[in-house]
Formats: structure tokens, sequence, C-alpha cells
């Protein structure tokens, strides 16, 4: 067993991305590398919804506070007067979009890139990148926090599945929706690299970049095999993996990283293991060959050439 990481903090594939760029290693982590690791994915959205549903489910919004006029999209200032008064009556997760069910409407929440939610008192003192405050009768408050400022905090009152963003959206990973079958025909004479096949959101929803990586190396499949070349079986084999990956990150509370918060309030950290992401040039755990890293569709790309074909 490998020790719990943290990220590129210590592996081979930092120091070798620090030397490309003639940094030394104790300079700044350079941007891009960082940012594939901060992004919340499906995990880290399951592991908020679950840490705030029990505090907002049944309250009744008094407040809604916008300290900034554009996330993603621009915030409507309408909310601060359709919310108050409105009870969230449900909390639900589609793909990577919160769903907070009001009587009269949905309020559709996106991480983005770096968003996080916290539980706090109302009347916290807001630190810097906290830009949406959802304050509610009995005195608590849902701070959306995003520094990069890519999420989303919108209101539809139209049923919410049906919405621009959510009604093409591929099948939920962790349902009997998603099934090697479906995915064997779906990729049916696809030249597309299976990775990037399974990473895109009509196939299924959810799958990021560090999930692709991790299921294909248990899976045994090489992430540049075109889709349309491998068989029925191993699509069983990989939507069990991927379905397997994403529990266990469920299970340690999403592989909480660098700004992601958990919901108390803790800094995230990786508990997770991970076999092969972040680990160019380290020994593959099953045979001891060092791990490859590539670019496939501008995202890193790990794996092991001799166990992965
Ligand atoms: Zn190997």
């Amino acid at each position: 067993m490998l020790p719990p990481r943290s990220g590129f903090e210590n592996s081979k594939a930092r120091l070798k991305a620090f030397s490309l760029l003639g940094l030394k290693p104790n300079d700044r982590q350079p941007e891009p590398l960082v940012t594939e690791f901060t992004m919340p994915e499906l995990p880290e959205v399951e592991t908020t919804l679950r840490g705030i549903a029990p505090h907002v489910t049944g309250r009744t919004i008094l407040e809604c506070v916008f300290r900034t006029v554009k996330l993603r999209w621009p915030l409507d200032p309408a909310l601060c007067r359709l919310l108050p008064g409105q009870k969230i009556q449900k909390v639900e997760r589609r793909a990577k979009y919160l769903l907070l069910l009001c009587e009269k409407g949905t309020i559709i929440i996106h991480l983005g890139m770096s968003g996080s939610l916290r539980i706090v008192p109302a009347g916290t003192t807001e630190r810097k990148h906290d830009h949406v405050d959802l304050i509610f009768t009995d005195g608590q408050c849902l701070r959306l926090t995003d520094p990069r400022k890519f999420g989303a905090f919108i209101y539809t009152d139209i049923d919410p599945y049906r919405h621009k963003l959510l009604h093409n959206l591929g099948p939920e990973p962790l349902t009997d929706a998603f099934s090697g079958d479906d995915l064997y025909a779906a990729a049916k004479g696809r030249r597309l690299a299976i990775k990037q096949f399974i990473m895109e959101q009509k196939t299924v929803v959810g799958v990021g970049n560090i999930y692709a990586n991790e299921a294909l190396f248990r899976a045994g499949i090489r992430p540049d095999r075109a889709a349309g070349r491998v068989g029925a079986n191993r699509y069983e084999t990989l939507v069990y993996t991927i379905k397997e990956i994403l529990r266990e990150a469920i299970d340690v509370g999403g592989t909480t990283i660098n700004d992601f918060s958990q919901v108390d309030g803790k800094p995230g950290y990786f508990t997770q293991q991970l076999q092969v992401y972040g680990r160019s040039g380290e020994p593959c755990v099953v045979c001891g060959q060092p791990i490859h890293n590539q670019r496939l569709g501008q995202r890193s790309t790990f794996f092991c050439p001799t166990c992965q074909h």
C-alpha cells in the first residue's frame, strides 16, 4: 500500500514539471497543474450535498445576500426579493449541479473550478471570496465561496430537470441507468479515445479527469484506445470500476483538495488512494514499470503501458 497522497507535493511528476518550467522545487506550484487538483468533482459535490442537506432542508430563507455581481453568470438581484420567505423543501444533485428545491422554484448551484459551500452562523464575518449568503430564519447561513468565480448560483421556476443546463445530460454514474451494455452501444463506431468518451457529459455525467484516469487503470484499459474498439465485457468492467471509485471517493468525503473545504470548514486533504493520477515516472502498483503521462484532449493522462491495453 502507498501512503496517502497529497497531490503533487512530493512526486517526481511535480519535480519534472518544475524543471520543465525552469522553477526550483521550492517555488510556487505552476498554476496549470494546480487547476486539475482544485476542481470539485462529483464526489465532492455529493459530499457537499450530504453535508448541507440536514442544515437547509425544511429551513425558510430570511435573506439572500450577493457580494459580487457575477460568477460564471450574473447574479440576479431579483432573487434577493424572490427567495426570502420560501422554504427549501429538498436538496438534490444532478451531475455536478446542486438543486435547492424551494416552494416556488429551484436554486441551481454549481461549484465551478474552486467553489465550496459551508454552513456558518448568520453574521459570521465574510472573507474575500465569500460571494453569496443564504440566511435562514433559524440563524444559520449557507455561504458560497468561490475564488475563481466559475461557479453558478441561478434560479428557475420550471422543472429544474428540464432546465437547459440539465436536460441534455447523460445518465448518473451511480444509478442502474449507467450500464456496460448501454456504454458499449453508445461507443459503437466511435474513434474518440475512451478516456475522452467517458468524460463526455452525454456519455455519463461527473466522471472527471482524476476518476477517469483511475477507473481506466483499474479496468486495464489504455486511455487512448478508440472507444469503438473496446469489447462489451471490458465496458462491463469499466462501468464497475467507475462506480467503485466514485463510491470510494464519496465514502472518504471526496478527494477534498487545496481550496475545497469540508462543510464544517476544515481544510480538505487527499484521503483516497490514487494509483496512477499524478504518479508520472513512479512505479506501477501492479507491475513496477513507470507510469506514463501524456496529454489527451488537453488533460493530463496517466497510465501503465504494461497493465493497460
Ligand atoms: Zn503496470
